[in-house]
């Protein structure tokens, strides 16, 4: 998506040889007519298969979901909660996932209700890195008894092996912006 890769070429930055920090317009300050468009082009590729939801993990994930769901004809947006803990209350979905930004084991969890059985769910997030939030939202799905019909990421990073194990899994992957590499804290975009 032109706006998104001009963004991520004119105000990103990378850290290191894998992080990349677009802070100024995706993660801390959020520029609200980009997310707008990213939803609407979430929403014409994935129409056909109609979601009935749009799930997504907390809490970077929200605003894009958010969006994407309003262009979906105003659908909801279920975000899984993160925990630290095994500790959980109540009746939930959960599965575990490393976080790539923190190095820590969370713990995802949904309220089974907010996820009905048969459902069309399509997951949104910000980045995709090793795919471990995406695979854990699917694994919830499946419990759910639901059905994933797409995976739908503002930046994907290609170096790493997120993009590649969900389209193993079966699932139709659409990325809106791809980061090639990190040179000297420059980011390749692929134009
Ligand atoms: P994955 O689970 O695919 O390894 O990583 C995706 C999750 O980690 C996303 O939810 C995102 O919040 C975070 N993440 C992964 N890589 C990056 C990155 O380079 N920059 C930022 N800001 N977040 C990242």
């Amino acid at each position: 998506m032109k706006e998104l890769v001009e963004a991520i070429q004119a105000q990103g930055k990378g850290i290191g040889t894998d992080i990349v920090k677009v802070d100024m317009f995706l993660n801390h300050r959020l520029d609200t007519e980009l997310y707008v468009k990213m939803g609407q082009a979430f929403a014409d590729a994935f129409a056909p298969e109609k979601p009935d939801l749009v799930l997504t993990v907390e809490a970077s994930g929200i605003a894009a979901a958010l969006t994407t769901a309003m262009a979906c004809g105003n659908v909801p947006v279920v975000f899984a909660k993160k925990s630290r803990t095994r500790n959980v209350t109540g009746d939930v979905y959960q599965s575990t996932v490393f976080s790539f930004t923190h190095g820590v084991e969370n713990h995802v969890r949904v309220a089974k209700e907010y996820i009905p059985a048969g459902a069309k769910v399509l997951i949104v997030d910000d980045f995709l890195a090793n795919g471990e939030a995406a695979q854990g939202l699917c694994d919830i799905v499946c419990q759910a008894g639901a059905e994933v019909i797409g995976i739908g990421v503002c930046v994907e990073k290609t170096f790493q092996p997120g993009h590649q194990k969900l389209e193993e899994d079966g699932y139709k992957v659409v990325a809106l912006a791809k980061i090639i590499g990190i040179r000297d804290g420059q980011l390749l975009v692929e134009d």
